[in-house]
């Protein structure tokens, strides 16, 4: 997401910080490219107008023109403006504040990631905050939605805890009798949070809008979510402004960002809706929601990355603990083969290795060279085949491992001799490259080229 955009827009103030001085005519010619850009990714018309002519203005005072780094001063307005097309700074959390059972409706169309999302929510509740969760499908027209919902809580693990749990099926019951009864149920179990997930069509129509309405107005939500997919670009900001005209809504959650979805819905939505983009999805699975801080979108749009966003992530999935051990072990000098498999397990848990990548400053070019494609992890998964293959001492000793272990490491990891060495070589490296750290210090490391 983003990547063609931020390469753009990077490639804009290069070019710009790379003169020393700047007229009013280079801001322009610069704004142009600027205003292509965001065309090319799907930024709904207006929006751009609107933009570029904020930017431009700003842009072509004196303080800009005349400042020791005009290309710097220029791109920082453009941050500036980025940010506040995307929402303004700070993530805007959900709003929970309601009375329990707090009723929070789930729109949108169907595919968008409705019900997908819908468990995502209750598990990051239920998980985080220990917040009892009622799922209620209002789907009549597919139960497989209904089941769909019992699944998520099922695979969640989080029903035999009693903290998320799908209502039942009624049969013959319309969405607005289901929402009276999730509440009623939910008042007198005593949950904290219902989601009413409600049915979605393929293409907005006048009776889902007022299907939509009449429970929005029965339930009275603390939160009217709309599920849009990101990847369906201005069709979605299309779709989010027929959503708030005709049952409004509290708060957009963008799914699929995790694809080649060129950005625009999310730049164009909040001037479209007057909603904030509130979540986002990054994929399938549960647990891939996260929250949305316009400012680290805008520091990824222009390049700068997402160090807080990695942060974030590392601390959210790695094993805090497991780190320092293995870090200690390393500045001792101590690191072995279980070591390394336990590195490469966290990396598996932190997701793909373009996303994080990407929170990178400067990376975004790199993940662009990739096109779309992963990078290649299969090597991972390889070594950590290949380690789990060996006996504990050939993992604490790795220098007892000649030709029969490799053989026979080989046959156990279904690899070859040559993947051995591979690893053993790089593990080698590895640890030459530590030693060589724990001497010099990690800048004196750097200064001397080494990495
Ligand atoms: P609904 O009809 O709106 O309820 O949509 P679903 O929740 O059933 O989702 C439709 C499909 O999109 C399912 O296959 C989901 O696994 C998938 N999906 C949902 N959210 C995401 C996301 O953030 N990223 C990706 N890659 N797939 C998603």
């Amino acid at each position: 997401m983003f990547e063609q955009l931020s390469g753009k827009l990077s490639g804009v103030f290069e070019g710009l910080s790379k003169r020393g001085a700047l007229s009013e005519a280079d801001v322009t010619e610069a704004m142009r490219e600027v205003r292509l850009a965001m065309l090319d990714a799907d930024v709904a018309l207006p929006v751009v107008r609107e933009f570029v002519s904020q930017v431009r203005e700003r842009a072509v005072g004196h303080e800009v023109l005349d400042s020791i780094s005009p290309g710097q001063a220029v791109a920082k307005i453009v941050n500036d403006a980025l940010i506040a097309a995307l929402g303004g700074a700070g993530a805007v959390p959900l709003n929970l504040e309601a009375v329990p059972p707090v009723p929070v409706l789930m729109v949108g169309l169907q595919g968008s990631g409705k019900t997908t999302t819908s468990g995502k929510i209750a598990l990051r509740l239920a998980t985080r905050e220990r917040k009892r969760v009622l799922l209620a499908s209002l789907d009549t027209q597919r139960p497989a939605a209904q089941l769909q919902l019992a699944q998520l809580a099922d695979q969640a693990g989080l029903r035999a805890q009693g903290l998320v749990v799908s209502l039942p099926i009624v049969a013959g019951q319309g969405p607005v009798e289901i929402a009276r009864r999730a509440l009623d149920v939910g008042r007198r179990e005593g949950y904290d949070v219902v989601i009413l997930d409600t049915a979605g069509r393929l293409s907005i129509d006048e009776a889902l809008m007022a299907e939509v309405a009449e429970v929005r107005k029965v339930a009275q939500p603390a939160e009217t979510l709309l599920v849009v997919d990101a990847m369906t670009g201005q069709d979605a900001v299309n779709t989010a402004k027929a959503f708030n005209e005709a049952v409004g809504i509290t708060g957009v959650v963008m799914s699929r960002m995790d694809g080649d979805a060129r950005g625009g819905a999310a730049l164009s939505m909040r001037a479209i809706t007057g909603a904030p983009i509130k979540l986002t999805g990054s994929g399938e699975k549960l647990d891939a929601l996260e929250e949305f801080h316009p400012e680290r979108v805008a520091g990824r749009i222009l390049g700068l990355g997402d160090i807080a966003g990695l942060v974030e992530r590392a601390s959210d999935t790695l094993d805090q603990e497991e780190s320092e051990r293995v870090a200690r072990k390393m500045m001792a000098g101590k690191f072995d083969l279980d070591d390394y498999a336990s590195q490469i397990r966290q990396i598996g848990k932190m997701g793909s290795i373009s996303s994080i990548l990407n929170m990178l400053p400067g990376m975004g070019k790199l993940t662009q060279a990739l096109g779309g494609k992963e990078l290649d992890t299969s090597i991972l998964t390889r070594h950590q085949a290949i380690i789990s293959s060996m006996t504990s001492k050939e993992r604490k000793t790795p220098d007892i491992i000649k030709a029969s272990r490799k053989k026979r490491i080989a046959a156990g990891s279904g690899t070859t001799v040559q993947d051995v060495n591979k690893l053993l070589k790089q593990f080698d490296d590895m640890s030459t490259m530590m030693k060589r750290i724990n001497k010099m210090g990690l800048k004196g490391l750097m200064r001397g080229g080494g990495m």
